[in-house]
């Protein structure tokens, strides 16, 4: 971006990076609904209600980014891709169509020896208005709930532009009929994610977050061995990366002004805190910060699985990076002043790779849990109370480190 100057408020000093836990009685009424005992009415009544509250929660704990828990999702990625033209939800029985090494799906196979569920491109993609049924069903009930000067606090979340592509082997993330290469693919999928974020934004929506597994996995020196050997692939698999980044700036130069969006990066995390790769950011660390045109990264932190804080001497003037050092997997609740103290140290190596004051350093970071607290809807291993005092503590972490800032 040619701006130096940040976007601020969105994304505010603590931030929720996605989902927050179902509260039993929507979990039960959800699979109720799935056997066909429950009514599409009935379903919803249970979605608002939760909704209702883990909004209220949000704001107890002191967030100024209000989502809706992803509450109407099953899974982090939503309701978007499987309601495009083009896009079919069924299970690929050919397991040989998937890259076994790409971390997920190599997971997948070994825990449950299938790919899991499934959503693949059979024909062109198109985005009709009913692409935007269900995001605009989530945005406008937020909408209805809050009063109208929070409704630019609303974040959506969405899934990485790349995430129905990396996972099948070159030529089957789409007919060949209809696409010749990946190029003309991805000039589809950055059409219909602009359109979507035009109608998102004619609507009211100012706060996006992509979230991208798929970033990590390039961290992962294994993976890249393996995708560099698959003698299907047509490129190396940083050409690969490189490709992804292009969409996401492609799409860039066309968001709607005044838009905040985001790329939230992690390494997995599936039912019960499960996670899919390892590797520190350094491998893609220049690219990502230097080449990402996007406002605000959110970063995982919290383990030694993604690195210590020295990759973000690549960080850009008028980019921010939202730091997960509050673990969203474990109920072992982090310490206030160690936590205080690692964000300082991520400060300073902002601070020197951009050659400014640590003060100046730290007006570019913010504090999040790691991840949400259930990208998939059974959610992660720790309790109700656990995910409060994890909220709690992100709030008082960001009071110590910029007090009075939201
Ligand atoms: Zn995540």
């Amino acid at each position: 971006m040619s701006s130096s100057t940040a976007h601020r408020d969105p994304p505010f000093r603590v931030e929720q990076v996605g989902s927050f836990l179902r509260p039993e009685y929507l979990l039960e009424t959800r699979h109720r609904w799935e056997e066909k005992k429950a009514s599409g009415e009935e379903l919803r009544k249970a979605e608002d209600k939760a909704i209702k509250e883990i909004v209220k929660l949000q704001q107890d704990c002191g967030f100024h980014g209000i989502n809706d828990g992803e509450y109407r999702r099953h899974m982090f990625w939503g309701t978007f891709w499987e309601n495009l033209g083009g896009m079919v939800t069924s299970p690929v029985t050919d397991l040989q169509a998937f890259r076994h090494y790409v971390p997920d799906v190599k997971a997948l196979l070994q825990n449950v020896h299938s790919t899991g569920e499934t959503i693949s491109c059979r024909g062109k993609l198109t985005h009709t208005a009913a692409a935007s049924k269900d995001n605009l069903q989530q945005l406008h009930y937020l909408q209805e709930i809050l009063p109208k000067e929070e409704h630019c606090n609303i974040k959506l979340t969405f899934p990485a532009p790349s995430w129905f592509h990396l996972r099948f082997r070159n030529g089957h993330a789409y007919p060949k009929d209809v696409y010749k290469s990946d190029d003309e693919y991805f000039a589809d999928v950055i059409q219909v994610y602009e359109k979507e974020l035009q109608v998102l934004y004619d609507h009211g929506l100012r706060s996006v977050q992509f979230d991208d597994p798929n970033i990590c996995y390039f961290c992962n020196t294994e993976m890249i061995e393996e995708f560099n050997k698959d003698k299907s692939n047509n490129c190396t698999a940083d050409e690969l990366f490189d490709k992804y980044i292009e969409v996401y700036n492609k799409i860039m130069t066309k968001v709607p002004k005044g838009m905040h969006i985001g790329v939230h990066l992690c390494r997995g995390n599936f039912a019960k805190s499960q996670h899919f790769t390892e590797g520190a950011y350094d491998r893609i660390a220049a690219r990502l910060l230097r080449n990402l045109d996007v406002h605000t990264l959110y970063l995982e932190f919290d383990t030694e699985r993604a690195g210590g804080f020295e990759p973000l001497k690549h960080l850009v003037a008028g980019k921010t990076v939202i730091l997960g050092v509050i673990s969203s997997k474990f109920p072992e609740l982090e310490d206030l002043n160690e936590t205080v103290a690692r964000i300082r140290e991520a400060a300073k190596w902002v601070a020197k790779g951009r050659g400014v004051s640590e003060e100046e350093a730290l007006d570019q970071l913010g504090v999040s849990p790691q991840c949400g607290f259930a990208s998939h809807s059974s959610g992660n291993a720790i309790t109700w109370d656990d995910m409060v005092a994890k909220m709690k503590l992100v709030r008082s972490v960001a009071d110590k480190v910029w007090p009075g800032q939201p």
